[in-house]
């Protein structure tokens, strides 16, 4: 069977160009050799958001499109994707002091095109007793503003579902094996249901997240690659009632800004950036990653202060794919990249790196790229107009 399109992965990348292919018409076979978002996608911090931290490093594209796939999948996944009430405390010690976060929110509500959802505001003082329990102590002032959250695995999911319908086939647990390009097609090996099967594609599409560089490996001849650093980042989940707000705090440890969050009924609390060697299937939260974290709850609210790692309910990590430099993890680009075999006629496209929550757009501009690689073919539909919804199983 040739395909026009083979993705390896069904991470949110693997899913999301399944459902733009399936939507603009093309043949899509999706392999995914564990579960559907078992990578990074069921491991991240939940949020949609558009990032305010990711001002600071200068990345306000990023933030601004994130902002409007953030407005966008508010309307059409509104089962999975909903608003949340952000609060940022400001202590004596912060080092982000209020006018910086005030800027900081004046530029993310202005990205945000100035929508109710965008706007921000202080707490008054008479309201701090009503935040969740946060330590008053030194408190000197407390913002307030939106931001989406989701469930990473059921958006996933669903995304995937939506890809179904419009005729993309997944195989799974199917494992890639191998790609040999051709002149006009890939010839390429997987296993499913322990025997293995062969087929063609146009394009060979590399999802694999922090698995990408292990897909290239196996080509012949192996292609170029991107190099880069696979940062894990490690979330906690705390045996106490979810929090009614998201709590948006500066680690005491090292001025890191780390979430205390809602999460299945309990405190969730993240994340770290620890940089990562070795297969990513074995990365696993680290003892001083747990500690670490467990120090900046019990920090801000003394309800957690006995808390230790042996008592956590549930500690997950995930890695994040980010190009290859030295110096702090936080401060490099997370834009998207997408990497060709050749610049002519590619084979092979590999997606390094991204944001979960801007899946759709970069699977758009994705399909659009290669669309001159591939057959013409009659649309289906148009994902922005999409509904998308929690699946039953
Ligand atoms: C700690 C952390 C927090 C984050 N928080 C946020 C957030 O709050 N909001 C946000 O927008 N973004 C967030 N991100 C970014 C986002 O989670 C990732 O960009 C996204 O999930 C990456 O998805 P992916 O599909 O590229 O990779 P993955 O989800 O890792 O998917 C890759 C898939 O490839 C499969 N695979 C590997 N090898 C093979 C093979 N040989 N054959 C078949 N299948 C294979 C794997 O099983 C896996 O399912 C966060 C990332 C991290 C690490």
């Amino acid at each position: 069977m040739t395909y026009d399109l083979v993705i390896v992965g069904g991470g949110i990348h693997g899913a999301g160009i399944a459902q733009s292919a399936a939507a603009a018409g093309y043949s899509v076979l999706v392999l995914e050799k564990t579960a559907i978002a078992h990578g990074t996608s069921s491991k991240s911090s939940k949020l949609i958001h558009g990032g305010l931290r990711y001002l600071e490093s200068g990345q306000i594209k990023l933030v601004f499109e994130c902002l409007s796939e953030r407005s966008l999948l508010l309307e059409i996944a509104p089962q999975l994707v909903r608003l949340e009430s952000f609060f940022i405390p400001i202590y004596k010690h912060t080092r982000r002091r209020p006018w910086e976060i005030r800027a900081g929110l004046s530029l993310y509500a202005a990205l945000g095109k100035f929508k109710p959802a965008a706007r921000f505001e202080q707490v008054p003082d008479s309201e701090w007793s009503k935040l969740d329990g946060i330590s008053l102590e030194n408190l000197q002032a407390v913002y307030t503003y939106k931001d989406g959250a989701t469930d990473d695995a059921a958006l996933t999911q669903a995304v995937m579902e939506s890809a179904k319908s419009l005729g993309a086939e997944l195989k799974m647990p199917a494992e890639f094996l191998s790609a040999v390009p051709g002149e006009d097609v890939n010839e390429i090996a997987y296993s499913f249901n322990g025997t293995t099967h062969s087929c063609k594609a146009r394009l060979l599409v590399n999802a694999a997240g922090p698995w990408a560089n292990a897909i290239l490996d196996k080509v012949t001849p192996i292609p170029a690659k991107r190099e880069f650093d696979l940062v894990a980042g490690t979330h906690i989940v705390i045996d106490e009632p979810a929090p009614k707000g998201m709590y948006y705090v500066e680690a005491p440890q090292d001025q890191r800004a780390v979430f205390v969050m809602p999460w299945q009924g309990k405190t969730m609390v993240g994340t770290t950036e620890t940089v990562y060697v070795g297969d990513p299937s074995k990365v696993a939260p680290l003892p001083e990653e747990e500690t670490y974290l467990c120090q900046v709850a019990s920090h801000y609210f003394p309800k957690f202060k006995d808390v230790t790692r042996e008592e956590l309910v549930e500690s997950f990590s995930g890695l994040r794919v980010l190009p290859h430099a030295s110096g702090k993890a936080f401060s490099r680009p997370r834009e998207t990249t997408f990497h060709v075999d050749k610049k002519r006629a590619p084979k092979i496209a590999t997606i390094y790196g991204g944001k979960l929550t801007a899946y759709r757009i970069t699977s758009e501009k994705f399909i659009a790229k290669f669309a001159a690689a591939l057959p013409r073919r009659k649309r289906k539909a148009h994902t922005h107009k999409l509904h998308l919804k929690p699946s039953l199983s």
